[in-house]
């Protein structure tokens, strides 16, 4: 079988890449883009020297151009690839959502063009010169993630991170997408468990929503040797944020989504 040529693309682009990050979850739903953007924004936001980059392959489910705010833009196609859209000056983001007509456009593609898309967005964006490309995957382990793996383990991938919520469904999963990494050679940089516990928009106590489960990603990462990043409460300040494309960073100052990210960083 003749070699992908894509593979040589893609690894010329990233080489100008110091840390690429998968992003990877076993269940929808469970906070993975939202982690994405929160990582992102606050690597970017507490290193104003380094350029942060967000990619999102989850091309059926593309969420990064509402959450970082940046719906309905345009990108532009340069003699030098395509140029992402900048959130901050050193926080750039390409989704295929941005080439879509409407948000509410279906794609409704088959594995070969997916692994076209995806091989062009890992080879073609002109990120220039990153410190941290964050890539937001789609859940489970489907075409996107075989294609991003072939491409990517040629082109020095740094690791993974993965994201789950306490319930032990959710945690079935993503043993699951740890097995997956196991397989390929990728290193799990560490899971992050987010909606460990509510926060109370009124008095700001936290509580534990699924009780039976606490501590459960803890003792999974233990028993199967990989590093626990943390957890992140389900605050609906920062649900709301999503939704509007607001500075949840800006917005949530102080709070204890914004100190249990310290937490998650300090661990990668
Ligand atoms: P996934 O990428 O895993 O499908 P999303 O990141 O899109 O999940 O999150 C699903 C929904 O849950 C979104 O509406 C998002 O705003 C919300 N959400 C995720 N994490 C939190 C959190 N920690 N607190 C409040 N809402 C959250």
């Amino acid at each position: 079988k003749k070699p992908d040529p894509g593979i040589g693309l893609v690894r010329d682009r990233l080489s100008q890449v110091r840390n690429k990050i998968l992003i990877l979850s076993g269940k929808g739903g469970v906070g993975k883009s939202t982690v994405t953007a929160l990582l992102s924004r606050f690597v970017a936001r507490s290193n104003p020297e380094k350029n942060v980059a967000v990619l999102d392959i989850d091309i059926c489910g593309p969420s990064q151009p509402r959450v970082l705010g940046v719906l309905g833009e345009q990108v532009h196609q340069s003699g030098s690839g395509w140029s992402p859209v900048y959130v901050e000056d050193n926080l750039s983001v390409m989704s295929i959502g941005f080439l879509l007509g409407s948000p509410d456009d279906a794609v409704i593609w088959r594995g070969p063009k997916k692994n076209g898309m995806i091989r062009q967005f890992l080879s073609e964006v002109d990120w220039g010169s990153l410190d941290y490309l964050f890539i937001d995957t789609p859940p489970g382990t489907s075409d996107e993630h075989l294609s991003a793996v072939t491409y990517l383990s040629e082109a020095d991938l740094t690791g993974a991170i993965l994201v789950t919520t306490p319930q032990e469904v959710a945690l079935l999963d993503v043993r699951k997408e740890i097995d997956f990494c196991f397989k390929v050679k990728i290193k799990v940089l560490g899971v992050v468990e987010n909606m460990s516990t509510f926060v109370c928009p009124t008095c700001r106590k936290s509580s534990e929503i699924f009780p039976a489960s606490t501590g459960g990603a803890r003792r999974m990462c233990e028993e199967l040797g990989v590093p626990f990043l943390g957890g992140l409460p389900l605050d609906p300040a920062l649900a709301k944020c999503c939704d509007d494309g607001e500075d949840f960073l800006a917005v949530l100052e102080g709070s204890r989504v914004v100190d249990d990210l310290k937490d998650v960083v300090t661990g990668v």
